[in-house]
């Protein structure tokens, strides 16, 4: 007989509840995906098998969360979560002030009302939808100083989420520190591919920012993750606990936005946390009248008790060894059957190149929203686009930005599903790359104004 050497990583916990899956007919699907306008947001969760579609609120928690949910203080003012939460975040995040939002685009909103006036510029390592939308209607210009790798698929570099400094500097150079209230850092970039930013980067960044005046606010949705990559790649870090990494890099900023839905484990909610008093003061009488009041935020008081035992969750090593493990499993086996993917592997989600999966397509033909509507048109599997539809229009001239990449992005949901799962994933896109010459792009024929790819709809070329 022979020996198995090798040893392998298996999920550090084991399944309690299960939610049935439903599977579906080729038929059924294309009934759906009519309905839906080929646009995945659009599909009923009901239709579909694997829902790879986001990593957003759709964590599955631990009994230690749920148990924590029966714990709910659910009154109006002073919930004792709250002061769990707050105690929770100050501890890993290290912030001094916390103002608990609905979700992360709640602590967005504040933020960007709060600190930006109409004129100024706000430079981001790459944008992320709402982040970027936020900005604007609070009269801002987002300015991507994202490093030039980031925008290459096949570029290796190990922290493509960097921050590239000599852009930054340009930037305040041409227009003034005084119109750049503070630099959003994303730790991950999940639009550049779920790409990690250095410590190295972090602390420069900082330090050039501190010298011009220049907040610097994290989005801190996928700091965890962020600080696994660190760990793994970056020299000096490798035998720091995940916990010490996240604080560290949280020190080299003023603040964060959060979205709880992410890194933290919970189907709900996020929050806003600073350093500075007076822009707390502000987002704490904002919150009152966006979100509720500023104990709650817009949430139920087990909500708060789930996140904050999410903080504590979420920076266990076995769990984000697993949480990463996954995602480079299934984008692993796909680089072994020639599928071309954003490298390196990210944090949360593997992105296929749809430029070079459907080299025959125009970008203006939706690459990437056609190759996520055939996906789940072989297999049942749910994904999302994020290419020219995600990007929106330039709102001076009315045309489509067109980003240069083109990408489906099969994101993994936190302690959701098994490596048979992942199998069956690497299988369905196989299929679909064998038949791919003989797929037709997709034509808008409703757009949405604001953030359109929630709701666009399109119809198949003929
Ligand atoms: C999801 C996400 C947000 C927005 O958070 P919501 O909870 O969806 O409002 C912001 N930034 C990043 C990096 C995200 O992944």
């Amino acid at each position: 007989m022979e020996k198995l050497k090798k040893r392998s990583w298996a999920e550090p916990f084991k399944i309690k509840v299960v939610e049935p899956l439903k599977m579906t007919s080729r038929v059924d699907r294309q009934r759906a995906l009519e309905e839906a306008g080929y646009n995945t947001f659009l599909l009923r969760s009901e239709d579909v098998y694997i829902d790879l579609l986001t990593d957003s609120g759709t964590n599955a928690m631990s009994d230690y969360q749920w148990a924590g949910m029966m714990l709910g203080d659910e009154a109006y003012a002073g919930s004792k979560n709250f002061y769990h939460l707050e105690a929770t975040m100050q501890k890993y995040y290290g912030y001094k002030y916390l103002v608990p939002t609905h979700q992360g685009r709640g602590a967005e909103h504040l933020i960007s009302r709060i600190l930006i006036k109409p004129g100024d510029f706000i430079p981001g390592n790459m944008y992320f939808t709402t982040t970027r939308l936020h900005q604007e209607l609070a009269g801002g210009t987002f300015v991507d100083v994202i490093i030039d790798e980031a925008h290459d698929p096949t570029n290796l570099h190990p922290f493509k989420g960097n921050v590239d400094l000599q852009k930054l500097e340009s930037l305040v150079t041409r227009v003034g520190p005084k119109k750049v209230p503070y630099i959003s850092v994303a730790v991950t970039v999940n639009m550049a591919g779920g790409q990690p930013v250095s410590m190295e980067n972090l602390r420069q960044v900082y330090s050039f920012c501190s010298n011009h005046g220049i907040k610097v606010i994290l989005d801190a949705t996928r700091a965890v993750e962020n600080a696994f990559f660190i760990k793994i790649r970056e020299k000096g870090y490798e035998s720091k606990s995940i916990a010490e990494i996240l604080k560290e890099m949280c020190s080299y900023s003023d603040g964060c936005t959060m979205s709880g839905k992410k890194d933290l484990l919970v189907n709900i909610g996020g929050f806003l946390a600073v350093n500075d008093y007076d822009v707390f003061e502000e987002a704490r009488n904002m919150v009152v009248v966006y979100e509720g009041l500023h104990t709650y935020g817009g949430l139920a008081g087990r909500d708060m008790e789930a996140m904050a035992r999410g903080i504590e969750e979420a920076v266990q090593e076995d769990h984000i060894k697993a949480r990463i493990g996954q995602v480079e499993y299934v984008g692993e086996k796909l680089q072994s059957i020639g599928i071309p993917i954003v490298l390196p592997i990210g944090g949360h989600a593997i992105f296929l190149d749809a430029r070079r999966f459907l080299p025959h397509l125009k970008q203006i033909e939706f690459p990437a929203q056609t190759l996520a509507a055939e996906l789940y048109l072989e297999s049942g599997i749910r994904s999302m686009e994020r290419g020219i539809v995600s990007a929106g229009r330039n709102k001076e001239t009315g045309d489509h930005h067109y980003p240069k990449l083109e990408l489906v992005r099969l994101t993994f949901p936190r302690r959701v599903y098994t490596q048979a799962h992942c199998d069956v994933t690497a299988e369905a896109v196989e299929a679909v790359y064998e038949n791919r010459s003989r797929v037709k792009g997709l034509k808008m024929v409703y757009e949405p104004k604001y953030l359109r790819f929630f709701q666009a709809r399109f119809e198949p070329l003929s």
